[in-house]
């Protein structure tokens, strides 16, 4: 009978959850790290012998809209992780004791922890007048912070407060307020995950990071790991085909709104953020902003009540990431840049058939001996001939199936008929090798003669992926 302290995955087991839950679980973190589903068994193993990460949970200046999206989540595995095998060991929100007796237990978390213990910090910090704006224990909350995430061996900045003030530092604010950055001495082992809320499902794919590889994620200069900040939302987009093709919402209601096109000119702040948000999804993967017809208002950028704002139009000024550049300037900059991407190919594609036709009418000519017209001139002789006939024979796999050209050449009647020549035919090389190919790969006949069967678990984690709709993240992206 397995112990809770046995790791990870026995506190799961002792929960009830199945090994076929767990290798779902195990594949749908594989896809938020931004990793291969190959990974999903590593991941599987290491979290079923990881041990037991205690979690001290800290609340500042901040709604509990990120303890709210914990306790919200209903996918069972990641609740789970992060409330029971994780360990939330002190909760400031959540715990029942109160006072000089939640102290007592945020101590005892603290020096219970053989090897330490990971600080998460909600909402924002007040420094203004000695921090009064925000006590814990009688105590100054940024004193608090200090403490706890100065014995972590690691400290989450949660949500957009925690990270740079969020909604108590908007306009300038009343009370001092600043992100965990600004207070903790060291930020070494400092990840900042903005939003507003964050996905919970990215605190997961941390933890499992952490418990699968033993080291933080890469993150970027401002601390946001990669895998969840490191990608334009903009080009994870199911909309973004609309914004190529300039199919955008008017006006809320309006037929694009009712077809799903793009919402750019209602506001979206897609194009400026840099979030996982299509990809993972909010609500247990079901939906995000977008999908449910909202634009995206950038909340996982710094200061995004400000300088995201106004939320229903674009961006006046210049981008973040761009200055000098405001977005209106970059979409047009876009769509101009796909527009004369179009009109080269289409340019490109009316020479090549033109092209075609002109090679067919000149085959036709040459095989009745007439004259040959227009573009290729009066080519009337031997030479010419030779000339079409040579380009004929190497454009032979080429049918064109264009239109104004003929679906079969009469010169065709002149392609190698023999079994020789057949045998020198460049596509029957190519068939020969597909097959020589097909025969080493199908059925897995290894050169002993042995069917290659497929690792077990990886069979199992890849139906589990399925099923979870995980996919390979770098599969789709425009
Ligand atoms: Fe999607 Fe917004 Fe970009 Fe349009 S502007 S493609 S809705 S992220």
């Amino acid at each position: 009978m397995p112990r809770r302290d046995d790791g990870l995955y026995a506190s799961m087991v002792l929960r009830g959850m199945s090994r076929r839950a767990f290798l779902k679980f195990s594949a749908a973190m594989a896809t938020t790290l931004a990793l291969p589903l190959s990974y999903a068994p590593r991941i599987a193993a290491a979290v079923t012998e990881a041990p037991r990460i205690p979690v001290i949970w800290l609340h500042g200046q901040a709604c509990g809209g990120n303890t709210r999206a914990l306790l919200q989540a209903s996918d069972p595995t990641t609740a789970e992780l992060l409330l029971d095998v994780v360990s939330v060991d002190y909760h400031e929100t959540l715990m029942a004791r109160s006072g000089a007796s939640a102290e007592v237990v945020r101590r005892q978390a603290m020096t219970a922890a053989p090897n330490g213990y990971i600080a998460v910090v909600e909402g924002a910090i007040p420094m203004g007048d000695e921090g009064v704006y925000c006590t814990v224990g009688g105590r100054a909350f940024s004193e608090v912070v200090r403490e706890v995430c100065g014995g972590a061996m690691a400290t989450v900045a949660l949500g957009s407060c925690a990270v740079d003030g969020g909604t108590p530092a908007a306009g300038g604010g009343t009370t001092g307020s600043v992100g965990v950055e600004h207070v903790v001495a060291d930020t070494s082992t400092l990840i900042n995950m903005p939003g507003c809320p964050v996905n919970i499902h990215n605190l997961a794919a941390l933890i499992v990071h952490y418990a699968t590889f033993k080291t933080l994620p890469v993150t970027d200069a401002r601390h946001r790991p990669l895998f969840a900040y490191g990608n334009l939302l903009h080009n994870q987009c199911e909309r973004r085909a609309h914004y190529e093709f300039g199919e955008y919402v008017e006006a809320w209601g309006d037929e694009g709104a009712q077809k799903g096109w793009c919402l750019y000119k209602m506001g979206c702040k897609g194009p400026e953020t840099f979030a996982n948000c299509p990809t993972v999804r909010y609500s247990d993967g079901t939906s995000w902003a977008v999908r449910a017809g909202h634009g995206c208002i950038g909340c996982t950028m710094p200061g995004f009540w400000d300088q995201m704002s106004p939320a229903y139009a674009r961006l006046p000024g210049p981008l973040p990431f761009a200055p000098g550049v405001t977005a209106d300037q970059m979409g047009m900059a876009l769509v101009g840049g796909v527009a004369a991407l179009t009109v080269v190919h289409g340019a490109a594609s009316a020479v090549r058939l033109r092209r075609w036709d002109v090679e067919a009418r000149r085959a036709a000519m040459s095989a009745e001996g007439g004259v040959v017209e227009g573009d290729v001139g009066a080519a009337t002789t031997d030479e010419a001939v030779e000339v079409a006939k040579t380009d004929e024979a190497a454009e032979a796999d080429e049918a064109p199936t264009i239109h104004g050209a003929p679906a079969t050449r009469e010169g065709a009647a002149e392609a190698p008929t023999t079994e020789d020549e057949a045998a020198e035919s460049p596509t029957t090389e190519v068939e020969a090798a597909t097959t020589d190919a097909a025969a080493t790969t199908d059925g897995g006949a290894e050169p002993d003669g042995e069917a290659a069967e497929p690792d077990a678990e990886t069979a199992e984690t890849a139906e589990a992926a399925d099923e979870a709709g995980a996919h390979d993240p770098g599969a789709g992206t425009p």
